[in-house]
């Protein structure tokens, strides 16, 4: 039998979550969902400086708003000991080394070789050191960072989303594992935890590709094998621009703001740079149903705020009333959300509509002679929503002369739901007294 899968959502809090970060959350859960397996939040918070615990509230916050559950929890910052105890083993076994150069030498050295033509990559200096001269150096106060020693070879994985892929490691300078003052890289920690929790694929953004074959090395290194890996392609802006400079605006906080419904979100990021239509749902199930890693194009993927507010828009003319009902103002029934649902932008607007319903509004009176025949016409209550119908056929007049007047008066607006559905919910006594111009 197949391993359930195991994934992870790793940001870092130190800042807000954006529609890049999300869309990563969004394909790690869904892949969980759809698979039976499990969906871990990992706060990468090693970063102590700029960690914030309100960064951290406000990431459970959205996760929760838009859906997307965990089964686990974990912090990186808890799990110290597991990277010294890493460290230590790297370090045993020769693939960790320490590294004296400051930040100045390196640029000179990286600088030389490119006046050279040559790439630059670091030269392993630190290698040649013996340990007479390490302690030389630490004598003069100088405290190692630490790189790990990439083997010569070529990678190669399997992406699940950019098919074959390799990465030439005899290119690439060793990478910094742990910092001058102890502290360690992401990309490191990453692996130590990857294997610690057992997670089977990793789902992550593009910007990470680069990192996967030095990561793939370290697993190895540390005898694990290294998880599955999907590569999801970035967004860009309409204009081709990366979203990450304009984390800002795109928060989930500002979206919330805006009114967008986090169903949208979610329906619009599973469905960019795919070949597959964008459409409305209603839960996430849809889109658990529809995952597909090979769905996903490689190209970079658009996300356009205005098709999002749209997509919002419509999510909320698809939502049945018992999916609303908890949001909704009170006294807002199924069949007042059935009426003005397809006339909203977002869910802030069906106030205007309760307030049309329940009165007291000006009605807009247009030609009052006709307005006021139509008020003694109007039939005996009980009303349903064929009562418009009948009433209008008997009012003499056709098309706009006779739908406009009616909506201003009873409306107090010239656009809105339709009619045969807003009058029965009005009532008598208010459209009545809305067609005599009279507040009601
Ligand atoms: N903390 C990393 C980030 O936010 C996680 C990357 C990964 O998923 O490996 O970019």
């Amino acid at each position: 039998m197949a391993v359930a899968p195991v994934v992870r959502f790793a940001p870092s809090p130190t800042g807000l979550l954006h529609v890049g970060n999300i869309r990563a959350a969004l394909f790690n859960w869904l892949f969980a969902r759809r698979q039976g397996g499990s969906f871990i939040l990992r706060l990468d918070d090693t970063d102590r400086a700029r960690s914030r615990p309100e960064f951290e509230e406000a990431i459970e916050r959205d996760l929760k708003w838009l859906g997307l559950d965990w089964d686990r929890k974990e912090r990186q910052s808890d799990r110290l000991a597991r990277y010294d105890a890493a460290r230590d083993r790297l370090v045993a076994s020769g693939r960790l080394y320490p590294c004296y150069e400051t930040p100045e030498e390196l640029e000179f050295k990286r600088k030389r070789l490119l006046s050279q033509g040559r790439p630059p990559v670091y030269d392993r200096a630190a290698l040649k050191l013996d340990e007479a001269a390490r302690r030389q150096l630490e004598g003069e106060g100088r405290r190692p960072h630490w790189r790990f020693k990439l083997a010569a070879e070529e990678v190669r994985w399997d992406d699940l989303v950019r098919g074959p892929q390799h990465v030439d490691e005899a290119s690439q300078s060793d990478p910094v594992l742990v910092r001058a003052d102890g502290s360690y890289l992401y990309s490191f920690t990453s692996v130590v935890d990857d294997i610690d929790l057992a997670i089977t694929h990793v789902i992550r953004g593009e910007d990470h590709v680069t990192n996967s074959g030095a990561q793939i090395q370290m697993f190895r290194a540390l005898d694990a094998p290294a998880p599955v890996l999907a590569h999801l392609p970035l967004l860009v802006d309409a204009a081709g621009g990366g979203l990450s400079k304009r984390t800002g605006a795109l928060s989930m906080g500002e979206l919330r703001e805006r009114g967008v419904e986090p169903l949208a979100i979610m329906a619009l990021l599973a469905r960019l740079g795919t070949a597959d239509p964008v459409e409305p749902v209603t839960s996430l199930q849809p889109l658990i149903d529809a995952i597909d890693f090979a769905r996903v194009g490689r190209a970079a993927a658009r996300f356009s705020e205005e098709e999002l507010a749209h997509l919002s828009a419509r999510t909320l003319h698809a939502m049945p009333y018992d999916l609303m009902r908890a949001r909704l103002p009170t006294g807002v029934t199924e069949a007042l959300w059935l009426a003005v649902r397809g006339n909203l932008a977002s869910l802030d607007d069906v106030k205007t509509w309760i307030a049309v319903v329940q009165g007291p509004i000006a009605p807009e009176i247009e030609d009052a002679d006709f307005l006021a025949e139509a008020a003694t016409s109007l039939p005996a209550e009980p009303w349903d929503e064929m009562t418009w119908k009948t009433w209008t056929a008997g009012l003499g007049r056709k098309g706009r002369a006779l739908f406009h007047p009616l909506r201003l008066a009873l409306t107090g607006r010239d656009k809105g739901p339709e009619m045969a559905r807003l009058l029965p919910l009005i009532g008598r006594d208010k459209a009545a007294a809305r067609l005599r111009g009279e507040a009601a």
